[in-house]
């Protein structure tokens, strides 16, 4: 394995954090926002990079999605704008299963416009009384007079009310099945969500005797688990590398105050423990990305074969992110805590990482199951 970004990865990236310079100016007002912002929305389709949600074979941009292509996009907007970097994400993150399982008529009605963003996606397994444990859920999908008939609440899902589809887990029958929705299908109804400390566009989504023809379902009856699971596998990881930029840009938000402010007669910089403080902060931000990358170049390959490596580096670069966010918090003083500014906005927006997409604790848990396995490969 190698540790070095291939010329085809560094192109991404560059790609991508040009998209992420041009519209860092709007940052702070796109991640207040609990709509989509427009100047995020265009800047991303202008530059393509949504193609590498899906795979090519439905407009994408390579055969499977390369994990390690989707997390060096997040590398550079984590640092910029959590809003951008949701948008970015969520298109694959919401879209995936229907790639993988949806009916010929979705693929082709539907997969091309995410690419182009014209269609927004979202994913709905959460609900009010269930998080991780999602073979709890009770919304359920029934067959009913030759069409798929919906019910169930549910909650904190991004882009709700936004999103042009839904991608639903309920229970069908003794199993779990997901099914496809149409945000606009009657009985389909978004209630706004709790506000967060990191603004995100997110919202409950009711679905009340929701009518669908039979082939919305997704793959094949009580088969979502699988679908949800490659999902995970594909997309957990760029998590990690979203994380990685957030950390790296706090830190670079600290580098330019320390050096530049001077008390004591000295600078920030070169006083107490702060050079401790910035040196641990690298350090910790290069051990996260090296890990980041290796995960996901192994997710790339086999990413049902390498989740334990996305959970390893999704759960070491968050806390990495949210330990640094808060070292450079407070090596900014009182500049660290004014609302509104970069600093502010990147501590808070580190903070969720470590809840979604699999809570850091039940990945640790995860892990220590497969590595006391008595087979482990
Ligand atoms: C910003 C944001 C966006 C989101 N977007 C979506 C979305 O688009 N779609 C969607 O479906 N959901 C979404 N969610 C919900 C998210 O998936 C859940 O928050 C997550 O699954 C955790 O569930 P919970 O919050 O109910 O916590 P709980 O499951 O109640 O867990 C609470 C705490 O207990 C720990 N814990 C739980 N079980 C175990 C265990 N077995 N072992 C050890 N520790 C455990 C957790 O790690 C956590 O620290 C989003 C959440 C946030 C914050």
């Amino acid at each position: 394995m190698t540790f070095e970004l291939s010329a085809h990865h560094r192109e991404i990236l560059g790609r991508a954090r040009e998209v992420g310079e041009k519209v860092r100016w709007r940052a702070t007002e796109a991640d207040a926002a609990a709509a989509v912002d427009p100047v995020m929305r265009e800047a991303l389709q202008e530059s393509g990079l949504a193609a590498l949600t899906v795979p090519a074979a439905h407009g994408g941009a390579s055969e499977q999605v390369d994990s390690l292509a989707v997390t060096v996009v997040r590398e550079a907007f984590g640092g910029v704008s959590a809003h951008l970097d949701s948008l970015f994400a969520m298109q694959g993150i919401g879209s995936y299963a229907l790639a993988v399982g949806a009916s010929e008529r979705i693929h082709q009605e539907w997969l091309p416009r995410v690419v182009t963003l014209d269609a927004i996606a979202a994913l709905c397994l959460t609900e009010p009384e269930v998080g991780s444990d999602l073979k709890a859920i009770s919304t359920t999908l029934v067959e009913h007079d030759g069409e798929l008939v919906l019910n169930g609440h549910k909650s904190f899902i991004t882009n709700a009310g936004a999103a042009h589809f839904y991608t639903v887990l309920a229970k069908e029958d003794d199993g779990y099945s997901l099914v496809f929705v149409p945000a606009d299908t009657p009985g389909v109804q978004v209630e706004s969500g709790p506000d967060l400390i990191a603004p995100h566009i997110i919202g409950e989504v009711v679905f009340t005797d929701v009518r669908v023809p039979l082939d919305s379902r997704v793959g094949q009856p009580g088969q979502a688990f699988p679908m949800v699971l490659q999902t995970l596998a594909t997309f957990r990881v760029s998590v990690a590398g979203s994380a990685v930029g957030l950390a790296q840009a706090a830190l670079d938000e600290a580098v330019a105050h320390t050096t530049s402010r001077e008390q004591f007669g000295s600078t920030l910089a070169r006083l107490g423990p702060m050079p401790q403080m910035l040196g641990t902060c690298w350090m910790e931000i290069e051990q996260a990305r090296l890990l980041t990358y290796a995960a996901a170049t192994r997710a790339a390959a086999d990413p049902l074969g390498a989740l334990h490596w996305s959970s390893m580096a999704k759960v070491a670069a968050t806390e990495t992110a949210g330990r640094v966010a808060d070292r450079c918090v407070q090596m900014m003083g009182r500049f660290g805590v004014v609302t509104g500014s970069t600093i502010e906005r990147l501590y808070r927006n580190a903070r969720p990482m470590r809840i979604y997409e699999g809570g850091n604790e039940v990945l640790l848990g995860q892990l220590a199951k497969t590595l006391t396995r008595p087979a482990r490969g």
